[in-house]
C-alpha cells in the first residue's frame, strides 16, 4: 500500500480566516503579511483591498493634485472607514451564520471561499435543500455540524462540499455510490442526483430511526422521485460491512470516524473507485483512498477532521 501523507492545514482554520480581518482593518500592514501567510482565500483578499484603499486614500490626495480641499479629503477618510467597517461586519455575519438564511447564500459562500471548485458540486447543493435535514429549530444554513439525536450529527456544510469535490469524478451519471453513517440522508441523496437514473446510490445507517427519519427527508428532497424508483435506496445495518447487494462502487463516503479502515468498504471499492474516510480517534485525517486498476491502493491525507466514531451502535447509544 502506498501512502503519502499531504501537509494538514485543520480545515477549520482555513475556513475561519476572515476572523482575521477585524484585527487586519486595524492594521492594513499587519492584514498584508497574515494574509501571505494563511493563504487567505481571494474573498478575503479582497475585502482587504477595500479596506486597506481607505487607508490609503489621504496620501494620494494630499499630493496637491487634489480637487477636494483638506476636510473634504478628511470627511472622505472617515466615510470610506466607516464603509469599510460597515462591510466588514456585514461579512462577520454572514459568516456567524446570521445573515445565512437561503441555500444559495450558504453555496455562494463556499464558493467564495474555495471550498467548492466545482459547478457539479455546486449544482448538486443547490438542488439539494440543507434545510429539508436539519432538524427543526436548528439553523440549518450555518457552517457547523448539528445535533441529530442518538449522538450523531448532520455534517457541517463545508464538509459535505469538501467530500463532493473528492468523490465527484466517481459520482458521474451511471455510476454506484455508498454512503456509509449515512445519518439524515443528505449526502446520499446528492450522490443519488450525481449519479442519477441509470446510476445507484446506497445508504448505510446502523441506528433504525435515522434511517426512517432520512427517508422522510429524501421525500420532501430533490432526490424523491430516484428514491420512489429505487436508484436510491436507505438501509438500517452495520455499515462496517459495506452494502454488498450493489458492489462494487465508484465512490464510497463515510460520514464517522474508523479507527482503520474497514477491509469490506476496501473489497466492494472499484478498481479505479474511491473511498472518502475519516480515520483516527482524538486525531482524525480525511483519508482519500484511490484503488487502482491493478487492485492495489493510493493513500492520501485531505485534512484534518473531527467526526463522531463508526462503531456498534450499542457503543454509539452510550456514548462512547
Ligand atoms: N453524513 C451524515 C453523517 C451523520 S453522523 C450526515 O451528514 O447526515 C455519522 C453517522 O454514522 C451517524 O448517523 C451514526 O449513527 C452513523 N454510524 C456510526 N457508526 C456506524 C456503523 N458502524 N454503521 C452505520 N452507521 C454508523
Amino acid at each position: 500500500m502506498h501512502s503519502t501523507s499531504h501537509s494538514v492545514i485543520a480545515w477549520g482554520c482555513r475556513y475561519r480566516a476572515p476572523i482575521k480581518l477585524s484585527f487586519s482593518y486595524l492594521t492594513p500592514r499587519h492584514l498584508h503579511r497574515r494574509t501571505r501567510e494563511l493563504s487567505l482565500p481571494t474573498v478575503a483578499v479582497f475585502s482587504t483591498s477595500t479596506i486597506s484603499s481607505g487607508c490609503r486614500l489621504p496620501n494620494r490626495h494630499f499630493t496637491g493634485n487634489s480637487l477636494f480641499s483638506r476636510m473634504e479629503i478628511m470627511r472622505r477618510t472617515v466615510l470610506s472607514h466607516l464603509i469599510s467597517m460597515l462591510f466588514y461586519v456585514s461579512k462577520q455575519r454572514i459568516w456567524t451564520g446570521g445573515g445565512i438564511n437561503k441555500n444559495n447564500e450558504m453555496l455562494d459562500h463556499l464558493q467564495r471561499y474555495g471550498v467548492i471548485k466545482s459547478k457539479k458540486t455546486a449544482e448538486v447543493m443547490k438542488s439539494i435543500d440543507r434545510a429539508l435535514f436539519v432538524p427543526e429549530g436548528a439553523s440549518p444554513y450555518v457552517d457547523s455540524p448539528v445535533q441529530i439525536g442518538y449522538n450523531a450529527t448532520i455534517s457541517a456544510p463545508h464538509m459535505h462540499a469538501t467530500c463532493l469535490e473528492l468523490l465527484q469524478n466517481n459520482l458521474k451519471p451511471g455510476m454506484h455510490a455508498l454512503d456509509v453513517g449515512s445519518g439524515t440522508g443528505y449526502l446520499t441523496a446528492c450522490f443519488a442526483v450525481m449519479v442519477g437514473p441509470q446510476g445507484r446510490a446506497v445508504g448505510v445507517e446502523h441506528i433504525p430511526e435515522l434511517v426512517d427519519s432520512s427517508i422522510v427527508n429524501i421525500q420532501k428532497s430533490a432526490a424523491a422521485q430516484l428514491l420512489k424508483e429505487g436508484i436510491l435506496s436507505m438501509h438500517a445495518g452495520d455499515g462496517r460491512l459495506g452494502w454488498p447487494q450493489f458492489a462494487p462502487y465508484d465512490a464510497i463516503h463515510v460520514g464517522a470516524a474508523a479507527s482503520e479502515i474497514p477491509e469490506a468498504l476496501i473489497e466492494q471499492l472499484k478498481p479505479g473507485g474511491r473511498l472518502v474516510i475519516p480515520v483516527g480517534n482524538i486525531f482524525q485525517d480525511l483519508k482519500v483512498v484511490d484503488k487502482n486498476m491493478d487492485g492495489s491502493l493510493s493513500v492520501r491525507s485531505e485534512t484534518s477532521v473531527r467526526y463522531v466514531p463508526l462503531t456498534s451502535r450499542e457503543a454509539q447509544l452510550r456514548g462512547e
